[in-house]
């Protein structure tokens, strides 16, 4: 049996347990991640939903936005869900916030509206079988733009809301809020992928 991977949750800030449980049940093993040396032994990360500029503001003073930006230039694969989808992405409209820039996204952040209109909704998202997964939406944003590279996987309405580009998945959604685990084990299988080529 090879080891199982080690996937880190970038854990400054938001749903970090939601995700180190739903890794777990993957059979993953997950671990929190703030500093440079926690990060070099990950084999794969989430950058977790919750509040996009608190998380970039911290991975900026922890010093670990080019760190990250160099991880996964080679080839680190990484899920981002909502606020991380965010993080990720190199462009929010609006005000200027610290991202990584690795996924060629533009995003309107809170898109589908404030807190209260908060919704689940069950969303086919191409590459995952067995039925929809079911996602919640909380502030959540959308991919207002993306460039040639990015594979769109799902849309909400006409509004694109799951995409990769390479190694990376991102969802504006949660699916670590409603017990879904097909997109972590996505990225564990990203690391097999990897190991294996
Ligand atoms: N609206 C939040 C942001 O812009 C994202 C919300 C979420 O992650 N649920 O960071």
């Amino acid at each position: 049996m090879p080891e199982a991977p080690r996937v880190g949750v970038l854990a400054y800030q938001g749903d970090v347990r939601e995700h180190l449980a739903a890794l777990a049940a993957v059979g993953a093993d997950p671990v929190e991640v703030r500093t440079l040396a926690e990060l070099e032994a990950v084999d794969a990360l989430v950058v977790p939903g919750g509040e996009s500029t608190v998380i970039g503001k911290l991975a900026a003073r922890y010093g670990l936005l080019e760190p990250l930006r160099d991880r996964i230039a080679a080839g680190l694969p990484v899920l981002g869900t909502c606020a991380g989808m965010i993080v990720l992405a190199r462009e929010v409209e609006g005000p200027p916030q610290d991202l990584l820039g690795v996924l060629d996204v533009r995003v309107r952040r809170n898109a589908f509206g404030r807190q209260v209109a908060s919704f689940e909704a069950e969303v086919e998202v191409k590459g995952v079988d067995g039925g929809p997964v079911s996602g919640a939406f909380i502030r959540a944003p959308w991919v207002a733009d993306a460039g040639p590279e990015v594979e769109v996987l799902a849309e909400v309405d006409g509004k694109v809301v799951a995409v990769r580009q390479g190694d990376l998945l991102a969802t504006a959604f949660h699916p670590e809020l409603t017990g879904e685990v097909r997109l972590h084990r996505w990225l564990v299988d990203l690391v097999a992928e990897r190991r294996s080529s």
